[in-house]
């Protein structure tokens, strides 16, 4: 982290600056320069809140030279992340997945669209059994009873599932009944006791961005996780809120090389939340594969107009299954070692 100083500071001033820096365990590194000093801190800067550095009336600004993400931070770890979600299934490091099933868990109708999900390509099933709606009056998920449903599905047809967990005090529940991914939805991006909480298990978590949360903001969220000794963390893209309104979110299909490159983490890329609408979720899932997305969260249901949640936005298995063809053939493009041909 480096302090700006100010031209008009006496010597004085900054040796107090410096003092009080130092007094906090850190060494400084002063350098003079014709207009203007720069004071660097060295050591473990994270502990120092850059606003009240800034607050000094002789400091100018202050700029951290290194991320306060350290655990999922690429230049600590440059390998990428490979994350074992079961079921033989990798994310991450060229090992490419796609999730698809209903926004909801509903009933029997799951075991149907899975199958057919999975005819289609579909490599893992999500469906959730506890859902964060914006109403407290609309559908909440059938919750244990979900669960059950998703775990019979995924032994029937041997695929792990990805599911919401929205209370620290279901992650034992989860744990018993053996859900393979847990998912932290953007609604929760920035609570901190789930994510401690689920950062104790070592059960992989799809980590969605915040509704309005910076790239830098969905890192830390993944450090907190990691922080406390889970390494198995996804990151997922799906939409933030801007002043558009013409589709439900605004995807950030920049947000995918840039976590790529800051992050050795996965991305996924979540076409559906990110634009609300059935006839848009293939391009910005083509998008997402072509921007070198690990994988995608797709919503698809049998019956579209009668699904519990989210049906605005679900895509039927057979456009599902013609999505998935063309995703291939988008991510033989950008895998494609062009000087062999
Ligand atoms: C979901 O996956 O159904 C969901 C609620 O997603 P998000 O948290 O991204 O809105
Ligand atoms: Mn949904």
């Amino acid at each position: 982290m480096i302090a700006v100083v100010k031209q008009a500071a006496t010597k004085e001033q900054l040796g107090h600056l410096i003092e009080w820096i130092e007094d906090r365990g850190f060494k400084t590194h002063v350098s003079q320069g014709d207009n203007e000093t720069i004071v660097g801190i060295i050591g473990d800067t994270t502990q120092i809140d850059p606003f009240l550095l800034e607050s000094m009336s002789i400091v100018e600004r202050v700029q951290r030279v290194s991320e306060p993400f350290k655990k999922a931070n690429r230049k600590f770890h440059p390998e990428d992340t490979v994350v074992d979600c079961g079921h033989g299934v990798l994310l991450g490091g060229g090992h490419f997945q796609v999730m698809a099933g209903p926004c909801s868990v509903e009933g029997k109708n799951l075991l149907h669209i899975a199958r057919l999900a999975k005819k289609a390509g579909a490599t893992m099933l999500r469906g959730g059994a506890y859902k964060p709606r914006t109403s407290p009056y609309a559908f909440q998920g059938m919750g244990p009873q979900g669960l059950d449903l998703l775990l019979e599905a995924s032994a029937e047809l041997d695929m792990p599932v990805v599911t919401e967990i929205m209370d620290p005090r279901d992650v034992e529940l989860f744990l018993d009944r053996g859900v393979d991914v847990m998912q932290i939805g953007a609604r929760n991006a920035q609570n901190f006791t789930l994510l401690k909480e689920v950062g104790k298990t070592c059960v992989p978590v799809l980590l969605k961005r915040g509704l309005a949360g910076t790239i830098d903001e969905l890192l830390m969220a993944a450090e907190y996780i990691m922080s406390e000794g889970n390494p198995n963390v996804i990151l997922c893209e799906r939409g933030i809120r801007t002043f558009e309104t013409r589709t439900r979110n605004t995807f950030d299909v920049n947000a995918i090389p840039v976590l790529k490159h800051l992050s050795h983490l996965p991305v996924v890329g979540d076409p559906s939340h990110a634009t609300g609408y059935t006839r848009y979720v293939r391009s910005a899932a083509y998008a997402a594969t072509a921007a070198g997305a690990d994988g995608l969260e797709i919503e698809v249901h049998d019956e579209p107009s009668a699904a519990w949640s989210d049906g605005a936005q679900a895509l039927t298995p057979e456009q599902f299954a013609d999505a998935m063809r063309r995703i291939r053939l988008i991510r033989k493009a950008v895998t494609a070692n062009l000087d062999e041909e």
